[in-house]
């Protein structure tokens, strides 16, 4: 199969604050044939999270072999945690002709662009510095310290939003049109002569 046969690769990245969350379930309820990669994670499985559907929940030792054996397609570590995305899973997707979106951080977006160029990379963003911290801190649930580390892991990422092909700001009780943006971005996407497989063939046979 040609490369052109393949599906879409989306990339979504977004800091804490930035609802990226929400607006990915949104947007895989407007689209819902949008292939769906489930990502592996060192990270402990927080209450309610079950492996094979978050994520796979994976040791630090067995992460480490999947990575030597080249079975994971990008990686990062996040908050002393590995995170990746299945090769196997993820290429099955795509060589079925089906689109995937990948909900990752900055590095590994970053890491996907190089492999594969013709990626569509969004940046979710919070409309400011402020609303970013309240969003923050309205969970209420952690520490000052851990506040301001989240802030400026947000702030580092929103730094590369320049790197993006969209960035997409999602405001106040924004999540319904940032994903209705987000789908518009990808109809529009379908229609780059790139991916328009044949249209214009029997006009010269
Ligand atoms: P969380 O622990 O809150 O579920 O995720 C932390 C961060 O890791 C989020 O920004 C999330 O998008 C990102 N992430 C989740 N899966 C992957 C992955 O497979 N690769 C990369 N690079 N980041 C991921």
């Amino acid at each position: 199969m040609s490369a052109k046969e393949k599906g879409m690769l989306i990339v979504i990245s977004g800091p804490a604050g930035s609802g990226k969350g929400t607006v990915v379930k949104l947007l895989r309820e407007m689209i819902p044939e949008l292939g769906f990669s489930v990502s592996a994670t060192t990270r402990a499985p927080r209450p309610g999270e079950e492996d094979g559907v978050q994520y796979y929940f994976m040791s630090r030792d067995d992460f480490e072999e999947a990575l030597t054996r080249g079975e994971i397609l990008e990686h990062t570590v996040y908050c002393g945690n590995y995170y990746g995305t299945p090769k196997a899973e993820a290429e099955r997707v795509l060589n079925a002709g089906q689109d995937l979106i990948l909900e990752i951080e900055t590095d590994g977006a970053m890491q996907i662009k190089r492999l594969y160029p013709e990626a569509v990379t969004v940046m979710l963003i919070p409309p400011d510095a402020d609303t970013l911290e309240a969003r923050l801190r309205g969970r209420g649930t952690e520490t000052d310290d851990v506040i301001r580390t989240r802030l400026n892991r947000a702030r580092e990422e929103i730094a590369l939003s320049g790197k993006y092909d969209y960035i997409v700001v999602n405001e106040d009780n924004g999540a319904d049109r940032c994903a209705a943006d987000i789908a518009g971005i990808l109809k529009a996407e379908h229609h780059r002569p790139c991916r328009m497989h044949g249209v214009t063939d029997n006009f010269f046979n």
